[in-house]
């Protein structure tokens, strides 16, 4: 075999390997960053080594230390797992190499991309011409998507911010709601419209940006450009801004309206479940992501503008260097000029999914998260501090204290991963359903861990 096939070998085996042992093992990872840190560290060394020897060490040092992100049992923060099809496909990425700057660069890639995007306007119910950007995530997604903005409301005042700046610029006011997550805030940063200048819309007790309060903002705010951020999917309650009614209001205004749905817009893509999110083709555009719902590896992200022009407006540059074409590259999309071929994996995934699928993958993450919301609710001392209206749980133990208690007794247990959060003034024990492959079993299993942990912080005598 030659070095590289024992190299490619080295990494399939010990890849399988892993992936197969997450049924069975702890979710979470049994060294630290110290702990690793210490078994790799070693002054860079002269001589290098041969790429089978480097994957070895790789997998014997990093082994440790992985979280087991991808097992059915994993409900951290909002993090996805990865679908069979879709991590094959990004294997072939890495293995083709191809720079997704430009047409000329990767026809395939590009047209892979061109038809992915196609779909996923359909099963999305977005406008069919919208422009798609294929982003590292939503964060890059909400900062493309208003960057599309910022360009079209300035553009309407007869200002070339892509040319010209803010410096001088009429002010843009920006609308938010209350619990918007703190990527648009980033988002806001990068594109120097800043986040203490935002106009802030309070949230009902579920989360949801409230339109009363959206209209009187709207009626006060000064003339001139708006942008307003709508959510579909908060971290806490999994729900959704109005967001129909909401574009129909900020439209009114002249507005550009744009929806961070990372995960939630996914909603939509269920025909049980899109009457979260009645409208939401109204919008201007969408965020989301790639590596949580949809199960992609990372780095995934999607930025869907009605737009096309004004997308490739904000996002395009022409260097006549670059074999540029007449058509739209795919660099005239997101920030950066090369980057990888990220269209293979989403396509993989929907194509291996299909419709249907993609609505069975989002319906049954709702049903794992109604049996959680179900089995801790039947918990003694247990309340479950959300309407479960999507793939959001939130628990309270009792206590701030106890919650906190209980929270870092699950995970050092390691049977699961749910982590603490604070929402509405206190501690919470949050569980995200996102992993295609998390079963009746795996909610079980995590439902006794749970158990578990507040038996073993009563036992300390935690009240
Ligand atoms: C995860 C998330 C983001 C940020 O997405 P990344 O992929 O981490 O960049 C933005 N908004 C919401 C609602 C999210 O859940």
């Amino acid at each position: 075999m030659t070095a590289r096939r024992e190299a490619l070998q080295a990494a399939f085996d010990a890849a399988t390997s892993w992936l197969d042992q997450l049924s069975t093992a702890p979710v979470r990872p049994s060294q630290d960053v110290d702990e690793v840190t210490a078994a790799l560290w070693r002054e860079l060394p002269d001589e290098g080594l041969d790429p089978r020897a480097v994957v070895d060490e790789l997998v014997r040092a990093a082994s440790p230390g992985l979280m087991g992100a991808p097992s059915g049992r994993f409900f951290g923060w909002v993090i996805g797992g990865t679908l069979p099809a879709a991590l094959a496909a990004d294997w072939l990425t890495s293995a083709w190499d191809q720079n997704a700057g430009l047409l000329a660069s990767s026809p395939a890639s590009a047209a892979v991309e061109r038809v992915a995007g196609r779909w996923l306007l359909d099963l999305l119910g977005l406008p069919p011409e919208a422009g798609v950007g294929f982003t590292t995530g939503a964060t890059m997604a909400n900062v493309v998507c208003l960057a599309a903005a910022r360009h079209a409301v300035l553009d309407r005042v007869g200002w070339d911010v892509e040319h010209d700046g803010l410096v001088g610029a009429p002010p843009v006011t920006v609308v938010v709601g209350a619990e918007r997550h703190s990527s648009v805030e980033l988002a806001l940063r990068y594109l120097g419209l800043g986040t203490g200048r935002s106009v802030v819309v309070p949230a009902d007790e579920r989360g949801r940006l409230r339109l009363d309060a959206l209209a009187d903002t709207l009626a006060a705010a000064p003339s001139g450009p708006v942008i307003v951020v709508l959510q579909a999917g908060n971290v806490h309650s999994g729900d959704v801004d109005p967001v129909g009614d909401a574009a129909d209001l900020a439209h009114g205004r002249g507005a550009w309206v744009h929806v961070d749905g990372a995960f939630g817009l996914w909603a939509a893509a269920s025909p049980a479940l899109r009457t979260l999110l009645p409208g939401l083709e109204r919008a201007d555009s969408w965020a989301t992501d790639g590596h949580k719902t949809l199960n992609v590896p990372y780095d995934s992200g999607l930025a869907f503008v009605a737009d096309a022009a004004a997308l490739h407006a904000a996002m395009g540059e022409h260097a006549d260097y670059l074999l540029q074409d007449e058509r739209p590259d795919p660099m005239a999309t997101v920030p950066e000029m090369s980057r990888r071929a990220r269209g293979f994996a989403v396509w993989a995934a929907l194509r291996s999914l299909g419709r249907q699928g993609v609505a069975e993958l989002v319906d049954g993450l709702a049903r794992h998260a109604a049996a959680f919301a179900a089995g801790l609710a039947a918990m003694p001392g247990v309340q479950v501090v959300n309407d479960v209206v999507f793939t959001q749980v939130c628990a309270s133990f009792g206590s701030d204290e106890r919650t906190r208690a209980v929270a870092a007794q699950v995970m050092a247990d390691g049977t699961t991963w749910m982590t603490p959060s604070r929402w509405h003034g206190h501690p919470v024990l949050r569980i995200s359903v996102s992993n295609w492959s998390t079963s009746d079993d795996d909610v079980a299993r995590s439902l006794d861990a749970v158990a578990r942990a507040v038996a073993a912080v009563d036992a300390r005598g935690v009240a």
